[in-house]
């Protein structure tokens, strides 16, 4: 039972056959009896962890999902509280995980519980971390997708057949409880977001337990007013945006007969070996961080099977319902969020192509978490500014020593939730640079390296010409030395400062 290469291997079919199902794989046995599961509000639910479905429409990128053909339907932008958000003056922004919800069985009438659906689902989402310190790196939509028939296929009993635009049913694969969507459909749904998705929830119209993952399609489903549907939407998540595998040991061979589990979360190997190896969670063993489930360790039981493979804690998100994810999953679920999201929010001021003069501030805006704010550091020539960590730097703050040739801002997320340095220097680390005029002689317009007579001409010419945008504008502007856009009286008295120093440093 492989579960290696989950994402990788598959050609991408970008023509999205419509009568192309999902071919369920489910790796929980039909008839397996429910375990001890948590309590979820008040009631056992009624059959454990719902389990993953393979499909075999591959997943589509981002910058491919625009060959989706779309089946138009109203789409609105939600904060992660699940309140309508109107669309700011730029639409939604493209730097976020992009959370689209999708709904089936659900009339025009039903429209409003559909809604409420959406927001409870999403409000219980963010609270859990990691998604709750990361709350504003995601950004959700829900597309309305009406129904001309109530509920969904296979509730409350398997024979029950109902044509909904997403085709939701129950009893995917024989197994009551596994909650199956139509895998295009939902991306031709989703696909109205003015943003490209990057998670999809489908949420059924229906109180019946169930849920289900597709890891390869970043889809998840679950059943819109069972009380569970979050924890679902959560554990859900942790396949399809962590990649984690599930922790629980029933549904495949007693004894695990597989090679490396692929996830973050389970491994073949017990602690000694794995801290021996420096792989999976080494870094992690013996850790017991409050609010997250441990102490961590390699507990054995995991992928289905109930020896000869181990999690990293007793009873994470990722083996029942309810319980707190384990460090090591939030560690992984933190990279992928920053392999979607920069912590740099948007294109700085001024732009990285510009070149600085020793007059400009140069400023980012930062996409903070909820706590820990993010590290800040502006640097020359790659070495750090003391005290130079706020959002902006004022370039005459420093003395241009000869020679600087480039400024730049490092920012980086410190969190205690991720220890592998391969993951925070390469996702949670972000460097923009902009160049630095050679030396600060601006006013050797010549190219001389001093100032004098010879520069005069072209400051003149330039004067006259006044605004920089001017398409006649000679030398590029270059005696704009305040970069207001203007060659004026207030760079004149710089010229004639400097041309009365009249050598260049
Ligand atoms: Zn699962």
């Amino acid at each position: 039972m492989s579960t290696g290469s989950r994402r990788n291997g598959l050609p991408l079919a970008l023509a999205i056959a419509a009568s192309a199902g999902s071919a369920s794989v489910c790796r929980a046995l039909p008839h397996e009896p429910a375990p001890a599961g948590p309590s979820v509000q008040g009631h056992q639910h009624a059959g454990g962890t719902p389990c993953i479905v393979k499909s075999d429409i591959p997943r589509i990128p981002r910058e491919q999902q625009h060959t989706i053909e779309r089946i138009p339907a109203p789409v609105t932008l939600l904060d992660t509280d699940g309140n309508e958000s109107p669309f700011g003056d730029r639409g939604a922004s493209n730097n976020r995980v992009n959370i689209v919800i999708v709904g089936d069985g659900y009339l025009a009438s039903q429209q409003s519980t559909y809604q409420t659906h959406a927001a409870n689902t999403l409000n219980s989402f963010f609270s859990y971390e990691p998604f709750t310190t990361y709350k504003n790196y995601f950004q959700p939509f829900r597309v309305e997708v009406i129904s001309t028939v109530s509920g969904v296929s296979g509730d409350p009993t398997a024979g029950v057949n109902k044509s909904t635009p997403l085709q939701m049913r129950y009893w995917c694969s024989n197994i009551e409880r596994l909650l199956c969507v139509n895998v295009s459909r939902a991306y031709q749904y989703a696909a109205n977001s003015p943003q490209p998705f990057d998670q999809i929830l489908a949420l059924a119209n229906s109180t019946k337990y169930g849920g289900a993952g597709y890891p390869g399609n970043e889809i998840g489903t679950a059943a819109g007013g069972h009380g569970s549907a979050s924890l679902i939407a959560i554990h859900e998540m942790g396949h399809s945006l962590g990649d984690l595998e599930d922790e629980y040991d029933y549904g495949g061979p007693a004894a695990y007969d597989g090679e490396e589990p692929w996830g973050a979360n389970a491994s073949t190997l017990t602690s000694g070996p794995m801290g021996a190896a420096e792989t999976k969670w080494w870094r992690w063993l013996n850790d017991a961080t409050p609010g997250f489930d441990g102490p961590i360790s390699t507990y054995e039981g995991a992928v289905y099977s109930l020896t000869g493979v181990y999690r990293p804690s007793p009873n994470s998100m990722m083996r029942a319902l309810g319980p707190k994810f384990n460090l090591p999953s939030a560690e992984a679920l933190i990279a992928a969020i920053y392999s979607i999201v920069r912590p740099i929010d948007g294109p700085p001021t001024p732009a990285t192509s510009a070149i600085l003069t020793p007059f400009s501030s140069a400023s980012i805006t930062l996409l903070q978490k909820a706590s820990n704010p993010l590290g800040v550091q502006w640097l020359l020539d790659g070495e750090a500014i003391p005290g130079a960590t706020g959002a902006s730097f004022n370039i005459a703050s420093v003395n241009l020593r000869k020679g600087a040739s480039s400024l730049s801002v490092r920012v980086v997320d410190e969190t205690s939730m991720v220890r592998d340095p391969v993951i925070r220097n390469s996702l949670l680390t972000q460097t923009l640079s902009w160049a630095l005029p050679v030396a600060p002689c601006l006013a050797d317009l010549s190219g001389d390296r001093v100032v004098d007579d010879a520069d005069f001409p072209s400051f003149a010419l330039q004067y006259d010409t006044f605004v920089c945008s001017e398409p006649s504008m000679p030398g590029f502007c270059s005696a704009d030395f305040n970069a207001d856009g203007f060659v004026d009286d207030a760079d004149f008295v710089v010229f004639s400062n400097l041309y009365d120093a009249l050598s260049c440093p």
